[in-house]
């Protein structure tokens, strides 16, 4: 194909800005590396074009989600599910749901900041249960990386020296609101722990960011920058190096290679004029997101990769994983028609409930935690889902306050706050039968073939799913309420959400030693091609419970870490 070829040749080109991109640029840049950012989105800057301080009702449609805004209308996301001209595909019995952004940052705009560390168990699973494989690496390998990450971006939580809880360098964490303290009381009752959150949220002033001032909308992306995202603890420092390039609205479609194999750089469309062009780099760092970086490395085919780059093992697109999810919400009696007072905080839960069965006999492999949700932050439309049906759960309270009138008020003064709910979760196997290649028979707008998805649950999510529903709804009654919906059955996969729903995908192009078994080293270089290396999700060997972008960051940091060792030393 013919391109419209930049003169200069970078050092390193970065295809994506989210978290794995944003990080590798931060480090290569300034480690003295001239690097170019491709990116398929736009430009986006929290302050400028986030919603933060809008108020709901300021808009006809009263911040309610729709297609185009699945987390609500200012939520500060430029993707979605399903984007305009950008198909996927499903074989048949499929259910994943692929979510993406498209926009500088990527998801790291409006993600929940929740930034666990993995523990030591979650880098050997297979050596505790004979299930999926082990990491080539351990927790101590990459517990350096995590240390400088806390240090850097900044995250609160308490040092409890939990079980496979790694603790961190943490900022004070913000005292539970009212609704989290009742959760701590009926979870004291089960024995089950309750952890203070841990959010990569500023508490407190670092690096020129300030601290959070509790306004609960980091979804819509930080005005105040206090939150991590990207664009504002990333990118900005590298830019100030003058290193890095950021090419916006850049759809990478394939890693260009020569004779030898090794990549020269990468081609993409420029989503403006639509024209193909290249930019030429020494170094190519993947961070597309898991999936796209498959697709990325399936589409660069040639002589010397003919089922795709690093894809020698034909593992790549296998052992995609998403966390397992399903949520439980009770109604409690003891927090209706409470006063109103401020009960503001972060965007975010301020408590944790880590994985509390280790000890217990259990049918299923692994484990979940639960996440918490309550309180009275800014509605938007439709919330509580009709108070009418909340308020037909009491049976001393006045009726008639369906759709309007004092009745309807009086309904929304009293209940609303009035619900807690917790959401599971859990670690998904790795499995080589789960996975994504690319469709023979579709492209997108672009004319880049696009994924197609092969993607089960199996027994053990099922099991480990009905544990959580079982746990979650004890917990309600624990705290003296009421749980608002009947335990799903097996054969509604006791509620278990469809894989890509909990949105952490990962696992795509996975590290290990065996070149036979892995297309990545222990430093997620392409065994195959050693100037291509991988810093999102992709690397993955397992997915532990633990939501996966806290070791993606640290992953990503080690790599870049790695990139500038090996140039140093003349190796690339
Ligand atoms: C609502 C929500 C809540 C979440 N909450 C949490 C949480 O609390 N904790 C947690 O750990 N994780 C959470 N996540 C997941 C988290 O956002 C991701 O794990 C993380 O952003 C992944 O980083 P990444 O760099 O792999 O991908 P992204 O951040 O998505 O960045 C990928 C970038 O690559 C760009 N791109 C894609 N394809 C191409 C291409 N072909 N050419 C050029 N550019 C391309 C995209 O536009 C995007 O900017 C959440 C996600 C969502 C959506
Ligand atoms: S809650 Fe804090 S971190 Fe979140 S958007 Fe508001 S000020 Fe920013």
């Amino acid at each position: 194909m013919r391109h419209i070829v930049n003169p200069d040749i970078y050092d390193v080109v970065i295809v994506g800005s989210g978290a794995g991109g944003g990080m590798a640029a931060y480090v290569l840049a300034q480690a003295g590396a001239k690097v170019a950012m491709l990116e398929a989105g736009p430009m986006w800057d929290a302050a400028a074009d986030g919603d933060m301080f809008t108020w709901n009702y300021t808009s006809r449609a009263r911040g309610a989600s729709s297609k185009e805004k699945p987390f609500g209308e200012f939520d500060g996301c430029i993707g979605g599910w399903e984007i305009e001209g950008e198909p996927y595909t499903r074989a048949e019995g499929t259910e994943w749901d692929w979510f993406r952004a498209r926009m500088l940052g990527g998801r790291t705009n409006h993600w929940g900041r929740i930034s666990l560390r993995f523990g030591p168990d979650d880098f050997r699973g297979y050596s505790l249960d004979g299930l999926g494989d082990d990491w080539p690496i351990g927790y101590e390998d990459l517990a350096p990386w995590y240390d400088k990450l806390d240090r850097l971006v900044g995250i609160f939580g308490n040092r409890d020296g939990f079980y496979n809880e790694p603790d961190g360098d943490f900022l004070p964490p913000p005292a539970p609101r009212l609704h989290e303290l009742l959760v701590m009381q009926g979870a004291a009752r089960l024995g089950i722990p309750v952890l203070a959150n841990r959010l990569s949220i500023l508490t407190k002033a670092r690096n020129g960011r300030v601290a959070c001032h509790f306004c609960g909308q980091c979804g819509r992306g930080c005005a105040t920058g206090s939150n991590f995202s990207s664009p504002t603890a990333l990118l900005p420092p590298a830019l100030d190096t003058g290193r890095l390039t950021i090419v916006d609205q850049a759809m990478a479609r394939e890693i260009l290679t020569d004779q030898e194999g090794l990549a020269t750089g990468v081609s993409y469309v420029n989503r403006n004029d639509m024209q193909e062009y290249a930019v030429r780099g020494r170094v190519v760092v993947l961070a597309a997101s898991a999936c796209e970086t498959a697709r990325l490395l399936l589409n660069s085919t040639s002589s010397r990769h003919p089922a795709g780059l690093a894809n020698a093992s034909g593992v790549v697109g296998r052992y995609l994983m998403d966390s397992t999810g399903a949520s439980v919400a009770g109604i409690f009696p003891q927090l209706v028609g409470r006063a109103a007072y401020n009960e503001d905080g972060v965007g975010g839960a301020h408590i944790y409930i880590p994985w509390f069965g280790q000890d217990a006999r259990r049918d299923f492999a692994r484990g979940y935690h639960l996440e918490v949700w309550g309180g009275r932050d800014q509605p938007s439309y439709g919330f509580m889902g009709g108070i009418h049906t909340i308020n037909n759960l009491f049976e001393d309270r006045p009726r008639g306050g369906g759709g309007y009138g004092m009745q309807l008020k009086q309904d929304y003064r009293d209940l609303y706050g009035s619900v807690v709910g917790f959401s599971a979760r859990g670690e998904m196997i790795a499995r080589y039968d789960n996975y994504c290649e690319i469709d023979p028979d579709a492209t997108d707008q672009y004319g880049i073939p696009v994924l197609r998805f092969h993607v089960r649950w199996s027994d053990e999510e099922y099991r480990q799913i009905k544990h959580a529903q079982e746990a979650s709804r004890q917990l309600v009654e624990a705290m003296g309420g009421e749980v608002l919906t009947p335990m799903p059955s097996e054969e509604e996969g006791y509620g278990i959400l469809a894989p890509g729903r909990i949105i952490h995908e990962v696992g795509t192009a996975r590290m290990g030693n065996d070149p036979a078994r892995a297309p990545l080293n222990a430093w997620c270089q392409a065994h195959d091609a050693r100037n291509v290396f991988v810093t999102d999700g992709a690397p993955f060997v397992s997915q532990a419970h633990k939501n996966a972008t806290w070791t993606i960051l640290a992953l990503a940091w080690r790599t870049a870490d790695r990139i500038v060792e090996l140039r140093n030393a003349g190796a690339l």
